[in-house]
């Protein structure tokens, strides 16, 4: 029998807090009592904001709480040639473009639109959806703009990525929505429009390396927090394109704070090494938590 694989995978750009501490002792509880093994990813594609020394500070912390992980940690700036490999499987499919529109002139797209008093579409984050007008440059100007050195990103042709595709898909939820309640979930990546699926100078986005490392890494249950729920609809339909397993997923309650808002990275307080340093032990992290710091 083949064990059930678990990961954890923070982004060391910023103190790990009291949410990172439920996740990563949720994975290994779920992975003990699935007889599982529980891997670590340190996802740091955003080299400029993600250090060394915050990495340390990540091991350290989750070593504090008692936690423990096969050897060695995937870090994913050692691996930017994996991801390229898919990109390139999505250029040469001719699902992605370059988008070369600058936040403002997105902005000052859709403000020009709305002021003709219709509403232009929001994703799932409440974002607007990126306008994609460069969809439809033709390849000479394409080349020329990325020769001459303007700034580009590469983006996810939806429509043609979900025609590709052809038919609807969905993913096994053994945690809980927004909506509640586990079982299948349908997947409407359509939502998003035309996400960024790599950067000019990094052959990477968040999509894009997480599900070629759940892959590699054969990952066969993704447990994370309830605020990238919506985004595995994303992850379903570069799965489906890069012809990858698709993971159990269990998206978990936030961890809030007073005001009932997710914690953030920014704001010290609940961050564990505030925590430790005012004297807090890895029991009492745990019953803050509600979960048990031995995973017993
Ligand atoms: N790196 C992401 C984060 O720190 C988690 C990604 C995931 O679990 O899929 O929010």
């Amino acid at each position: 029998m083949t064990h059930p694989v678990f990961r954890f995978a923070p982004s060391p750009n910023g103190q790990l807090h009291l949410g990172h501490a439920y996740s990563a002792l949720l994975n290994r509880q779920l992975a003990r009592e699935a007889e599982g093994r529980f891997l670590l990813r340190m996802e740091d594609i955003d080299v400029t904001r993600c250090t060394r020394e915050l990495e340390r500070g990540v091991l350290y912390d989750l070593t504090w709480l008692g936690l423990d992980w096969e050897e060695p940690v995937r870090r994913q700036s050692d691996h930017f040639d994996d991801y390229r490999a898919a990109l390139e499987r999505l250029i040469d499919a001719d699902l992605v473009y370059p988008g070369f529109m600058s936040r403002g002139e997105v902005r000052a797209r859709i403000a020009d639109h709305e002021s003709g008093g219709e509403f232009w579409p929001r994703d799932p984050d409440g974002a607007p959806v990126y306008p994609g007008d460069d969809r439809y440059l033709s390849a000479t100007e394409r080349e020329t703009r990325m020769a001459e050195g303007a700034p580009f990103a590469w983006r996810l042709d939806m429509s043609a990525a979900v025609a590709h595709v052809g038919r609807a898909l969905s993913w096994d939820e053994t945690g809980q929505g927004p909506e509640g309640g586990t079982g299948p979930v349908a997947a409407e990546p359509e939502r998003w429009g035309d996400v960024v699926i790599a950067r000019r100078e990094i052959p990477a986005s968040y999509h894009l390396s997480v599900v070629v490392d759940d892959a590699l890494q054969s990952v066969t249950h993704v447990v994370r927090g309830r605020d990238l729920f919506h985004a595995t609809a994303v992850h379903r339909l570069l799965q489906e394109l890069l012809g990858l397993p698709v993971p159990y997923y269990h998206h978990h309650d936030l961890v809030l704070d007073d005001d009932g808002r997710k914690l953030s990275k920014s704001r010290g307080d609940t961050s564990l090494a505030a925590l430790r340093n005012s004297g807090a032990t890895p029991g009492d992290i745990a019953r803050m938590i509600g979960l048990s710091s031995s995973g017993a």
